[in-house]
């Protein structure tokens, strides 16, 4: 266990960069660092080694939503009107919009050994059956 002095760098997680980074010590309380500001926000927080309630779950939750952003990306302006409606009995190809009765409209985004596709709504990426 490294000796941690105020003033000095530590690697702790920073709220508003939602990144690891590098932090500079503020206080040290009881030989435990207490309250660090990032080096890159300028902002002064309590300390903590990582995210929030991280763990291998939660971590897949948040790489999902991070999906939606793409989304918007692959639909390029396309909508509804461009989108057939999913069914197991259809084919798509990737790049293709589907339309699905629950999780809306989709893009393939791949298509696997022509039995799955993998689609990319905007909650996150789903992968379906087709061809059947
Ligand atoms: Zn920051």
């Amino acid at each position: 266990m490294p000796r941690y002095l105020v003033g000095g760098d530590v690697d702790a997680w920073c709220n508003r960069c939602q990144l690891v980074l590098a932090h500079t010590i503020h206080a040290i309380v009881a030989g435990k660092i207490r309250r660090v500001h990032c080096n890159t926000c300028k902002q002064e927080h309590a300390f903590r080694t990582r995210a929030p309630g991280e763990k291998g779950a939660a971590r897949e939750r948040i790489r999902v939503r991070t999906a939606a952003p793409d989304y918007d990306a692959l639909l390029r302006g396309r909508g509804l009107g461009d989108a057939r409606p999913y069914s197991t009995r259809e084919r798509f190809e990737a790049g293709a919009l589907l339309s699905h009765p629950t999780f809306g409209l989709g893009v393939v985004t791949d298509t696997r050994d022509g039995r799955k596709i993998e689609v990319c709504f905007p909650q996150g990426a789903r992968t379906l059956a087709q061809g059947r």
